[in-house]
């Protein structure tokens, strides 16, 4: 193995860690598949470090229809800078887009970056905190269940009208 010393760090090792909340979600194909599958690729991203992931979440759509949707939120660490993160979680979708369990089957993959640190960031692209995540129950229950101090009672208060449950794991 290459000893550290022996290669210049690439930019994303030089940089110092950031800890970030990645949003994932799916409805269409076999969405438990597709959010496993995307976990393990993002824990695969060089510069990204998944810490915990909540559990997995059931949602009816909110102004879609369709089959239900499964969530859940990752905390990770990251040396990439945030619009490097949101190339990275786009990669990811895409992928999930190409994926074909089944023949015809669509599945399709939503990678939302909640918070980057504490970064405030507004561009064409890129909004964090992600601006919808207050108004979303399927957000703020899974990222209260592994980061508590991040969403406050009066911000779990608000969205309590939606209806969420966690998926029963499954036996094997
Ligand atoms: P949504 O997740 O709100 O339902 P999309 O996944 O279709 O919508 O995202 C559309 C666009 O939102 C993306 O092309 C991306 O550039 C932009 N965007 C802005 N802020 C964020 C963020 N924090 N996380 C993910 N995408 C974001
Ligand atoms: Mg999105």
């Amino acid at each position: 193995m290459q000893a550290a010393a022996d290669r210049s760090p690439t930019e994303a090792e030089t940089r110092p860690e950031v800890v970030a909340f990645v949003a994932l979600g799916a409805n269409l194909g076999d969405a438990t598949q597709t959010l496993q599958t995307a976990l393990a690729a993002l824990a695969a991203v060089p510069g990204v470090r998944v810490r915990k992931t909540s559990s997995l979440y059931r949602t009816a759509p909110i102004e879609s229809s369709g089959p239900d949707y499964l969530n859940a939120v990752a905390d990770i660490t990251t040396t990439l800078t945030a619009p490097a993160l949101l190339d990275a979680l786009q990669t990811l979708e895409q992928a999930a887009g190409r994926e074909r369990p089944y023949r015809n089957a669509p599945r399709t993959l939503d990678l939302d970056l909640l918070l980057y640190g504490d970064s405030r960031i507004q561009s064409l692209t890129l909004t964090v905190p992600h601006p919808r995540m207050w108004e979303r129950a399927f957000v703020l229950v899974p990222l209260h269940e592994i980061a508590p101090g991040r969403v406050s009672r009066e911000a779990l208060d608000a969205v309590a009208g939606q209806p969420i449950a966690p998926c029963q794991p499954q036996r094997g």
